[in-house]
């Protein structure tokens, strides 16, 4: 479902036992209507870090589904987790649904991801063709955070927490414009905010092969960084591609047709 903001919140359910696993619920009134009109008991929630568009949900969700068990990070200060995980804890939420945690510090110092054979929650730490900014933690953070999440499973379904899709494949067809992949997941892109995924997401393979964040040691966009003053290690890339591309959200830098050509 979607949120106020421009959040998703993910809900893992199993009709027939009527239970329902939600991911960082940022509101609790849609969430508690989703359960009620589907007949199904809040059993878990899952947060990934301390910030408000994913946390605010959960104390009124909790108020209405007392049974509802609270998992997050180990180190936020955000004090109504209950269950505190770090890097390489498994959770079981029911028989056949595990989450093994990935500590993914960068956009917040408490930042952790979920991941099972089949899907990855990773929040605000990549997003379809971007990543989230710097709000805590630390470029080598966020660099290493970024190694990790694609050393995965190119299968995993991979979800993320904001939709900023277009805006994010419109820089990485600026910054990586030689990219066949990604001109082909452009042309196929219709994303109008808010839209409803239907469980219906994109694979960590497409991530990889086309969301520069993740191609930042790549020959042809390393050449760009390095050109750009990075130093040749993935902090320093990666700080400079998150700056590039904080300079174009703030309107500093255009991306223009001519500069795409270029
Ligand atoms: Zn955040």
């Amino acid at each position: 479902m979607v949120g106020t903001y421009d959040n998703y919140i993910w809900v893992m359910y199993d009709s027939t036992q009527g239970l329902a696993w939600i991911v960082d619920p940022g509101e609790a009134r849609q969430v508690i209507d989703f359960l009620q009109q589907n007949q199904l008991q809040a059993a878990a929630i899952l947060i990934t870090h301390r910030h408000f568009d994913h946390i605010d949900g959960v104390a009124e969700i909790k108020a209405n589904y007392p049974d509802c068990v609270i998992y997050g990070p180990q180190k936020t200060p955000f004090t109504l987790i209950e269950k505190r995980l770090s890097e390489g804890e498994q959770i079981t939420l029911n028989p056949d649904l595990h989450f093994r945690v990935l500590d993914t510090p960068g956009h917040t110092e408490d930042h952790i991801s979920y991941v099972n054979e089949k899907w990855l929650f990773c929040a605000d730490t990549l997003f379809t063709g971007g990543c989230g900014r710097i709000l805590g933690g630390t470029v080598e953070q966020f660099a290493n955070s970024i190694l990790k999440l694609r050393a995965l499973n190119e299968d995993l379904l991979f979800y993320c927490a904001h939709e900023y899709s277009a805006d994010n494949l419109a820089f990485a067809t600026y910054v990586e414009p030689e990219n066949t992949a990604l001109q082909q997941r452009l042309n196929q892109l219709h994303v109008n905010y808010p839209a409803l995924h239907d469980g219906n997401v994109d694979t960590l393979g497409l991530e990889k092969r086309t969301n520069p964040f993740m191609r930042f040691d790549t020959p042809a966009l390393k050449a760009k960084l390095i050109a750009k003053g990075s130093k040749d290690c993935p902090a320093e890339l990666f700080a400079t591609l998150r700056a590039w591309k904080d300079r174009v959200d703030q309107g500093i830098e255009k991306i223009t047709v001519d500069e795409k050509q270029s």
